[in-house]
């Protein structure tokens, strides 16, 4: 089966793929707000009926919130079969006065940099999962089959939690395990490189209290003389890092493995300019570790970082105490080989040796999950790198995402099976703000992606 008259199939379709997807657009599939639960049922209802007019054997599956849409269809034995993911619920869209078109009246407008779509989910994620139900309708329509074996599993919950998600993947976990989970909710590198993210950052979360005196004191009776929980925290809290950024917490860096070569040299090929993603926020000086470049800081190398910090008195005016305790709320982002709950203790032990009489220290845990990494010796990494570079102006890069996507770590840790995460977002998509777009090309592109990949991956 050949692949030419597949992608010149999605060129002259192109309008009526648009059109398709402004019909699901215009279902308000708001899945926080009880009030747009029939949309969401809806929207369900919607891909069911346009999967199973392509063929495929699709149902819409109910669960104690929104429904999951699956569909499985046919394929060549010999060939991998994917498990495809997209959300069809949507962000709310207030304030709706800043919009410059109702959030659900989806319409194409032209724009200095291009053609886009406009509406909310556009972009996420209505927009990006249809690039690759267009992708098949193409395939089938100038070949009857697919090159691969191809199911999906569509959430609509994703924005609100997926409080659903977990217990539904564990009790089909046999219907949705293939051999590579796709996932198509992320974006582009800059404006032309595609990415496919292999690396998720982990997280843990801790609350540390330093105690002290048995209540608030008076720094005029007792300044000098007694201890100062604040003083203490701060000293903690300066200890976490060397004046080179690495983090000081015993064994922390024992299971971080070297970036491997292949993959640095592809970071470094994709120009990433430091000081205009810092200049964005007003600052300029990468400050993590110094002997790492910046996309290393945010992708590969895990950080410690201090997220709040309360004590004493804080409000207006003046008032001398000396506060009973002071907390502070400190998170680890973890990349692979690191155990959360090791950091965890580590930590703590950190804490503790830095006590001085008279102080005691509680903790509350927020969070511990792994970071993920994918094992892009699996062909089908190879397959769509090639596929991806072979449809846009610059090649595919294995990207890292320095934060976390739950979906992907699910894939692995319920199903054990890899998933790859491919968009075609871009940064200016006003992703869960007003006046959210897609832009037609990304739209156009991201379709013909998905049928060059599916035909590598035969
Ligand atoms: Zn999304």
């Amino acid at each position: 089966m050949t692949l030419a008259p597949v992608l010149d199939q999605i060129d002259q379709d192109l309008d009526t793929a648009t059109e398709r997807l402004f019909d699901l657009l215009r279902i308000p599939s708001i899945s926080t707000d009880p009030a747009y639960k029939e949309d969401c049922d809806k929207a369900a209802d919607w891909l069911v009926n346009e999967l199973s007019d392509l063929g495929f054997e699709a149902s819409k599956r109910p669960t104690p919130g929104h429904p999951m849409v699956v569909a499985h269809g046919e394929g060549p034995d010999d060939a991998p079969h994917v498990l495809f993911y997209g959300h069809y619920d949507v962000q709310p869209v207030d304030p709706l006065e800043l919009w410059d078109n109702p959030p659900f009246e989806p319409a194409l407008e032209d724009t200095p940099k291009g053609k886009v779509l406009r509406g909310r989910g556009t972009s996420d994620d209505k927009g990006q999962l249809m690039t690759f139900v267009e992708a098949c309708r193409a395939w089938l329509k100038v070949h009857g089959k697919l090159p691969v074996k191809v199911s999906f599993f569509f959430e609509g919950e994703e924005e609100s939690g997926s409080p659903s998600l977990v217990p539904f993947m564990q009790e089909n976990a046999a219907e949705l395990k293939t051999d590579i989970a796709l996932i198509c909710d992320t974006g582009l590198f800059g404006e032309e490189t595609p990415a496919i993210v292999t690396r998720l950052r982990g997280l843990l979360g801790e609350e540390i209290t330093i105690h002290g005196p048995s209540k608030d004191l008076h720094s005029g009776m007792y300044g000098g003389i007694s201890i100062n929980p604040t003083r203490v925290l701060a000293k903690i809290i300066a200890d976490l890092h060397d004046e080179t950024g690495r983090i000081q917490v015993p064994h922390f860096y024992d299971d971080v493995a070297e970036l491997p070569d292949d993959i640095k040299a592809q970071w470094d090929a994709l120009g990433f300019d430091a000081s205009q993603f810092l200049g964005e926020v007003g600052l300029s000086v990468p400050a993590g570790e110094q002997d790492r470049t910046p996309l290393e800081m945010i992708w590969s190398r895990p950080t410690c970082e201090v997220n709040g910090i309360e004590a004493g008195y804080t409000g207006d005016g003046f008032k001398t105490v000396l506060p009973a305790q002071a907390t502070a709320k400190i998170s680890f982002r973890l990349v692979s080989g690191q155990d959360p709950f090791a950091i965890r203790e580590n930590f703590r032990a950190f804490v503790e040796s830095r006590l001085p009489e008279d102080c005691t220290v509680t903790y509350k845990p927020h969070g511990a999950s792994p970071a993920g990494e994918m094992v892009t010796s699996n062909p089908a990494f190879k397959a769509a790198q090639k596929a991806l570079s072979d449809e846009w102006p610059r090649p595919a890069a294995f990207v890292g995402c320095g934060g976390s996507i739950p979906i992907a770590g699910h894939f692995k840790t319920i199903l054990d099976m890899d998933a790859m995460l491919i968009g075609f977002g871009k940064d200016d998509d006003q992703l869960h703000s007003p006046n959210e777009k897609y832009d037609l090309e990304c739209f156009h592109k991201g379709i013909r992606s998905w049928a060059r990949v599916l035909a590598e991956l035969a």
